[in-house]
């Protein structure tokens, strides 16, 4: 079936939570594993097909926020999720009771207990209101955001659509874009740091309701962090600062070489790769697309039914238009077994990143569509970051046909930037853990501590007057995650490194390298993050060997790599 032909209509939630209950009674009563197996199934159903309508919701509303019908529908979902969850949370609780467990295990993985164990630590009934502020809060973040009417060079543009001449090769330009987003923000400052200093004082009350110290075990546990911890991370971060900064370092040091620009760069000059201009698709977006058809077909057998399917039922919307939100994501429409790509895009490289990093999330989703129950079709987030972010490596066999000439200044400026984004990341979740830690601190303080962070994860990066906003050390406010999914971020972050293991098997053996690619992905989401990589016959992020080889391995290519060529 078509996308545009799916047909919506809310929910009759009361009858949802009916249902729910009356399955979750007859689950806790079941008499044999046969019998709960039905209910089982039978309550997975009902999932996704809430989920489903959900999910087409919220991709119509995000395709157009300024659409009447569809906004209110986000506020119904916004106040009706919370509802949801009580009853889900029953279930879940009825799951970790069943006496048939062991069979439940065996037959769907133990992965859905241990997550139904974390919801169980991460909501209460009692935290609905709490639940709803914050998704308000949320909301009219994303709002403020998507409404951004941002004067440059006489006309106004939205943070999508000033992107590009973020990246201008002429410098003054590039520094207005800067100045002139900086600036829009700046006038927006109190009202950034007004949301997130109610959410960060909703989080916290929330943790504490639930006899937390602070919101970051909480935020764990909201982040189905099912096989690691904060040591984990923290061990993560250790190697991060001692393997893979100096090589970022060096390869910030070669760009402001290359730029004629002053070493620590501004963010401006961060943001221009090479002089003759960062790497840009050739062709249209109908270019792109076909392209991307090319890298499924010759991959493997099924990553080209794939894409044919997302072809046939019009499953992407890929083009920037008026009203529509930011970014880029891809989500499941479990009812007709496809996934949905959302994206916006801007005559970047990043419209190629769309087709190999959003596409490499809906492969995963489309392979592993018939699982049940739904929640195993993906693993935790870490782990569909997998998919994706390894995905965008596979492409570059297809770099010329995505980029023409400039086919090389990608494949570096990939590496580079998969290189400099870690420790990137790495602050960003590091600043959360400081955020939550001290829920007192006021906004001066939270910019004085990204700042602080700032020279240690980017110490390439010139923060000061020339660019408003950026400059007071303010940069975070711009990273949605900071105020939709706190502790998200660290997942990019894992995964870029589990990519960066695939691009270096890549390196030796295409073939074998796809071969690991499949082992992990045919596993969907039935275990957990660290399982799937051993299954798969991947280090884990968590072993600082795991960072130091792929460092080691990026240093050599990057020795080898006759930079001088790119301009
Ligand atoms: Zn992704």
């Amino acid at each position: 079936m078509k996308f545009c032909d799916l047909p919506y209509e809310r929910p009759d939630i009361a009858a949802v939570t009916a249902r729910l209950q009356e399955l979750t009674a007859a689950f806790g009563a079941a008499e044999s594993f046969e019998a709960a197996d039905a209910l089982f199934i039978e309550e997975d159903a009902l999932y996704r097909h809430v989920d489903t309508l959900y999910n087409l919701s919220y991709i119509l509303h995000s395709i157009d926020t300024r659409d009447v019908f569809y906004d209110g529908e986000a506020s119904f979902w916004d106040a009706q999720l919370p509802v949801l969850s009580e009853y889900t949370q029953q279930w879940s609780e009825a799951l970790l009771a069943s006496p048939f467990r062991k069979q439940f295990e065996e037959k769907y993985g133990e992965v859905i207990f241990l997550n139904a164990e974390l919801e169980m630590k991460s909501f209460s009934p009692e935290l609905i209101p709490l639940l709803t502020e914050e998704n308000g809060l949320v909301t009219e973040y994303e709002k403020l955001i998507a409404s951004a009417q941002i004067p440059f060079e006489g006309k106004t543009y939205t943070f999508e659509q000033l992107i590009p001449l973020k990246s201008s090769p002429d410098d003054a330009q590039r520094l207005a874009a800067w100045q002139a987003e900086g600036k829009w923000c700046a006038e927006h400052g109190e009202e950034l740091d007004s949301i997130y200093d109610k959410l960060v004082a909703l989080r916290t009350r929330a943790a504490k309701k639930l006899g937390y110290e602070n919101f970051i075990p909480l935020g764990y546990c909201r982040m189905q962090r099912n096989c690691y911890g904060q040591a984990d991370v923290e061990a993560f971060r250790d190697a991060v600062v001692r393997y893979l900064v100096p090589v970022a370092d060096r390869i910030c040091r070669d760009q402001a070489a290359r730029l004629g620009k002053a070493y620590p760069m501004s963010y401006a000059d961060c943001a221009l790769t090479f002089r003759s201009g960062n790497p840009r698709p050739v062709g249209t977006a109908d270019d792109i697309v076909a392209e991307a058809k090319k890298l499924y077909d010759s991959l493997s057998p099924e990553t080209g039914r794939f894409f044919d399917a997302m072809l046939k039922d019009g499953m992407m919307d890929l083009l920037s238009t008026e009203g529509k939100m930011a970014g880029g994501y891809c989500t499941s429409l479990h009812d007709y077994d496809m996934p949905f790509i959302f994206a916006n895009f801007n005559g970047t490289k990043g419209d190629v990143e769309v087709v190999t990093h959003e596409a490499g999330h809906a492969f995963a989703d489309w392979y592993n569509a018939k699982r049940v129950p739904a929640s195993t079709i993906w693993p935790s987030l870490e782990g569909c970051e997998v998919h994706s972010m390894s995905m965008e490596f596979f492409g570059w066999q297809n770099a010329e046909g995505f980029f023409g000439k400039d086919a090389e200044k990608f494949c570096y400026s990939h590496l580079a930037d998969a290189l400099t984004f870690i420790p990137y990341g790495t602050m960003v979740d590091h600043f959360q853990h400081s955020v939550f830690e001290r829920p007192e601190m006021t906004p001066a303080e939270r910019h004085a501590e990204w700042r602080r962070l700032t020279s240690i994860y980017m110490p390439w990066l010139r923060l000061d007057a020339e660019i408003p906003f950026y400059g007071e050390g303010r940069r975070w406010q711009r990273q949605g995650h900071i105020y939709a999914s706190p502790f998200y971020y660290i997942d990019y972050c894992l995964a870029q490194t589990v990519a960066l293991e695939f691009w270096s098997l890549i390196q030796d053996d295409k073939e074998n390298a796809f071969t690991a690619y499949m082992d992990y992905t045919a596993q969907g989401g039935s275990k957990t993050f660290t399982e799937l990589l051993k299954n798969a016959g991947l280090g884990s992020p968590f072993d600082p060997d795991c960072l130091r080889g792929v460092c080691e391995k990026a240093k050599n290519w990057l020795d080898k790599y006759d930079v001088s060529a790119l301009k």
